[in-house]
C-alpha cells in the first residue's frame, strides 16, 4: 500500500501517466485483482491536464451521441455519484443553463434539446422570466435557457487523489518521478525504461500519458493519433462574487467554439473560461492578457455585478486533444498493450467510466483476474466550501492560510501521510488549498514552507512567476 522503489519483480499491468484517467484506472485495475503499478513523470500526481480544469461533473447532453466519449461520460458520471459518498468526495448540485442572448442562439435551442434526449439527459427549455427567476443577477437581456438540473461541480483533485489513494489501500504501487523514456517487449512482457531508475516489468503497459499520449504510443507502435494541446485559460474571480448566482451558465456552442462558461467552484470562488487555442507546447500554459481581458468582458456581459468584484487570479490547463474528436481508446493483443489517448475536455467526468471500459478490454484481451474483495475505501479531507471543514472545529490549533482558512494540521497531514504525501508544493496546494486565496500566497507561503521543509527536507524547490506553486524550478 505504499509508494515503491522501482525494480520490484514483474507486475500485471504497468500504467503511465498519473493524471485523472490514469488514477482512475489504477483504482480499477487494482480492484480487479491485478498486480499494478502507476508510473508518472511528475514529483505528484496530478501534474498535466489534470492540475487545470473547470471542475465540472458532466451528464453528457452534449456529448456526440453514440460515442465511445458520450458513453464514458454518462458512465463516469453515474460511477461518481455513486461512490462519491463512501470517499467522502464532494459534488454540488447546481444544475446548468445554455443562455440565450440572440434569435440565432434560440434557433439553436431544438437541436440541443435532441441532442440531450438522444443522450438520454433529461432537459427542460425555460422563457427569459424563468431564467431571471431562477438567475436574477444575468444580465437584463436573456430570452431564454435550456436548464440541464443534473450538472454538478465536484473538487478536481480530491477525486483522482482517492482513486490513487484507494488504489494503494488495496495493493496498487505508484513510483512517482518516474519518467518512461523506451521500452522492449522480450518473452511476453514490457521492459521499461525510467529516467534514473531501475527499469519496470510488466506484462501489459495501459498508455495514460496526456498530452504525451502519442509520443508513449511510439513506445508501442508508430503512434495513430498526434496530440495537439488546446489551451483553456480561465479568470478566477473573489469568493465575494460567489453568492451572485448559483447555476452553471453556459453559451449556446457555434461551429468555432463552446464559448465562455461562467460557473461558480466548490471551494467558493467564481471561474470564467476557458478559451480553446490549440498550440505545440506540451507542458506549461501560459496565460496572456488579451484573452484574460476578453474573458472577463465576457463575464461582465453575462453577469454584470460581477464588475463589482475582484480577480483572485488566473490560470490555464492543456487539453489533449487529438486529430479525432472522440476518445482513443484501444487494446493491441500481440503489443501487450492498451492505449487511452485524447481524453481531452471530459476526462474529469469520463475518468471512471474510461476506467470501467479499460478492465473490460483488460480481461477480454489478456487475462482475467479475481476481483478483490474485502476493499479498503479511502476517506477524503473536505475541501469544500459548502461542507464542514477543519478551521471550523474548536481544537484545529494555527492556522497557516487565512484566505483558504487551512489549518498547519492540514498541511502537516498532507506532507507526513503514509499512504500518499504531497510531493510537491503544487501536491500540497492541491490537497490542501493553501496559498490558493485571495493573496496568493502572499502571506502564507513563509509558514508553508517552513512546514513542508521541516517534514519534507528538500521538498520545495525555489519559485518564480506564472509557474508558482508547481514545484518546478524554471
Ligand atoms: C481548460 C480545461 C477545462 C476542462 N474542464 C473539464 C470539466 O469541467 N469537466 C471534465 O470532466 N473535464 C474537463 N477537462 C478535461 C480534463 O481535465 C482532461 O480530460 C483530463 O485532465 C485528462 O487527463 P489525463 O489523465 O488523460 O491526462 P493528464 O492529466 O495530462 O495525465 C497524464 C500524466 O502522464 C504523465 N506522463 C506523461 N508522459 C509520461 C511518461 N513518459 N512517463 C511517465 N508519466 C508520464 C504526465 O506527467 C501526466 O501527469 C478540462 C480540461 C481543460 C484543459
Amino acid at each position: 500500500m505504499t509508494e515503491m522503489m522501482a525494480g520490484d519483480g514483474l507486475y500485471d499491468i504497468a500504467i503511465i501517466g498519473g493524471g485523472v484517467v490514469g488514477c482512475a484506472v489504477f483504482r480499477a485495475c487494482v480492484l480487479a485483482g491485478a498486480r499494478t503499478v502507476l508510473l508518472e513523470k511528475g514529483g505528484d500526481l496530478l501534474e498535466g491536464a489534470s492540475k487545470a480544469n473547470s471542475a465540472i461533473l458532466h451528464t453528457g447532453f452534449d456529448a456526440t451521441p453514440d460515442t465511445l466519449e458520450a458513453a464514458c461520460v454518462q458512465r463516469g458520471y453515474a460511477l461518481y455519484r455513486e461512490i462519491c459518498a463512501d470517499m467522502n468526495l464532494s459534488v454540488v448540485k447546481t444544475g446548468a443553463m445554455v443562455v440565450a442572448w440572440t434569435d440565432e442562439d434560440l434557433a439553436q435551442f431544438p437541436k440541443i434539446i435532441e441532442k440531450a434526449v438522444r443522450n438520454g439527459v433529461t432537459v427542460r427549455r425555460l422563457d427569459a422570466r424563468e431564467v431571471r427567476e431562477r438567475e436574477p443577477a444575468l444580465a437584463d437581456d436573456v430570452r431564454g435557457a435550456v436548464l440541464v438540473e443534473g450538472e454538478h461541480l465536484i473538487d478536481p483533485w480530491s477525486a483522482p487523489m482517492a482513486y490513487a489513494r484507494q488504489a494503494l489501500l488495496n495493493g496498487g504501487t505508484l513510483i512517482r518521478q518516474a519518467r518512461v523514456e523506451n521500452g522492449v517487449r522480450r518473452e511476453g512482457a514490457w521492459h521499461l525504461d525510467l529516467a534514473g531508475k531501475p527499469a519496470i516489468q510488466a506484462r501489459t503497459v495501459i498508455n495514460c500519458a496526456g498530452n504525451y499520449g502519442d509520443l508513449v504510443e511510439a513506445i508501442a507502435r508508430p503512434s495513430p493519433f498526434q496530440i495537439t494541446p488546446r489551451k483553456g485559460q480561465f479568470v478566477v474571480f473573489d469568493k465575494t462574487a460567489y453568492d451572485l448566482f448559483r447555476t452553471i451558465i453556459l453559451p449556446v456552442p457555434t461551429a468555432l467554439t463552446k464559448g465562455v462558461v461562467v460557473t461558480r467552484t466548490v471551494f467558493g470562488n467564481v471561474l470564467v473560461g476557458p478559451t480553446a487555442e490549440p498550440q505545440q507546447e506540451r507542458e506549461f500554459p501560459t496565460v496572456d492578457h488579451d484573452n484574460l481581458e476578453a474573458l472577463r468582458k465576457a463575464a461582465f456581459r453575462i453577469i454584470p455585478a460581477l464588475r463589482e468584484h475582484d480577480v483572485t487570479t488566473t490560470y490555464a490547463g492543456l487539453r489533449p486533444a487529438t486529430q479525432f474528436s472522440d476518445y482513443q481508446i484501444e487494446a493491441l493483443k500481440t503489443e501487450g498493450w492498451i492505449t487511452v489517448g485524447g481524453i481531452r475536455s471530459t476526462g474529469l467526468t469520463g475518468a471512471l467510466g474510461i476506467a470501467e471500459h479499460v478492465v473490460a478490454l483488460y480481461r477480454d484481451t489478456f487475462a482475467d483476474p479475481a476481483p478483490l474483495r474485502d476493499v479498503t475505501l479511502p476517506q477524503m479531507p473536505n475541501l469544500v466550501e459548502e461542507l464542514p471543514r477543519p478551521w471550523m472545529l474548536p481544537e484545529r490549533g494555527p492556522i497557516a492560510c487565512h484566505c483558504e482558512r487551512v489549518t498547519e494540521k492540514e498541511i502537516k497531514t498532507a506532507l507526513t501521510d503514509e499512504v500518499l504525501p504531497a510531493g510537491t508544493l503544487g501536491g500540497l496546494r492541491r490537497r490542501t488549498r493553501c496559498m490558493m486565496g485571495r493573496c496568493q500566497g502572499f502571506y502564507c507561503t513563509r509558514r508553508v514552507m517552513e512546514l513542508a521543509e521541516t517534514h519534507l527536507p528538500g521538498l520545495v524547490t525555489p519559485i518564480r512567476g506564472s509557474q508558482r506553486g508547481d514545484g518546478r524550478d524554471v
